[in-house]
């Protein structure tokens, strides 16, 4: 009832996939961390990032 204040919220901030809220890439929709950011980045067809 009136506890979806902050929780619901979790979710969807943060890195989705180490769930990092710190660094955060919200560039292109990304929603990843600096970190996962460069190891996937190469995957998905980003260029170096620095
Ligand atoms: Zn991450």
């Amino acid at each position: 009832m009136a506890r979806d204040h902050g929780e619901s919220i979790g979710r969807t901030v943060g890195c989705r996939r180490c769930g990092r809220k710190r660094g955060m890439i919200r560039r292109h929709g990304l929603r990843l961390c600096r970190q996962c950011f460069r190891d996937v980045a190469p995957q998905i067809g980003f260029k170096k990032f620095s």
